[in-house]
């Protein structure tokens, strides 16, 4: 059961936490984000250049010690629209590099990950390693493909579940060569409101009680107990 189902739907401006989940169920990296659209087909969120987010890096443990790996601040590197869909094990996102004249589009970005879930702060997704970089004029690259075979070879993955992420990417790449929503340049000109507040990440983002994906233990080898 979705535990976020009965939330409201958002409104723009509102800021959401995006967080990866690990594999065994624990918020990981994770972005502020202001809300752009809450539709029931879309939903559009927008990290600007230089959000606070967080990524994986070493931490020293509070008790001392050697660095440990754990979650540590980055600045978000572009202006970024995250456009993700209800059950669709993709999303797509929109980068804009900031230029001395105002700003240049970046291109697309097709993410491979969970279908997201709402939480108490946002919506929860984990990455699935294959990505597809795709520039203004709609060409693109596979990006690491070989690092998604990897995650069979190691045991990461069930190899079944690495043949249905690549296929998903197909299934991407055949929107994108088909120049459907939402390649059809719409969202290329689109403008954050420049009255929202940049988004921060609240406190207690990562003690909401995450919204674990119900298929993972199909897909995650290393977190099915009986594999
Ligand atoms: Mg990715």
């Amino acid at each position: 059961m979705n535990e976020g189902s009965a939330h409201a739907v958002w409104r723009p401006g509102d800021t959401v936490v995006i967080r990866y989940l690990t594999r065994d169920g624990k918020p990981g990296m994770s972005w502020p984000a202001s809300v752009v659209e809450d539709h029931p087909d879309v939903l559009a969120l927008f990290i600007p250049e230089g959000a606070t987010y967080k990524l994986w890096g070493q931490v020293t443990p509070p008790g001392g010690g050697p660095p440990v790996r754990g979650l540590v601040d980055g600045a978000w590197r572009r202006d970024t629209l995250r456009l993700m869909f209800p059950g669709r094990h993709h999303s797509v996102w929109l980068s804009w590099d900031r230029t001395p004249g105002g700003r240049a589009f970046h291109g697309y970005y097709i993410n491979m990950e969970e279908p997201y879930r709402r939480s108490l702060v946002g919506v929860d997704t984990n990455d699935h390693a294959l990505d597809i970089v795709v520039a203004p004029d709609l060409s693109w690259t596979w990006k690491d493909a070989d690092e998604l075979d990897r995650r069979a070879e190691t045991g990461t993955y069930y190899p079944e579940f690495v043949a249905r992420v690549h296929e998903e990417g197909r299934r991407a790449v055949a929107d994108l060569e088909a120049r459907v929503y939402p390649y059809t340049g719409e969202w290329v000109d689109w403008m954050p409101d420049q009255t929202w507040a940049a988004p921060s990440l609240p406190a207690g983002w990562d003690q909401a009680p995450p919204v674990v994906w119900p298929e993972r233990l199909a897909a995650y080898r290393d977190m099915n107990p009986i594999r």
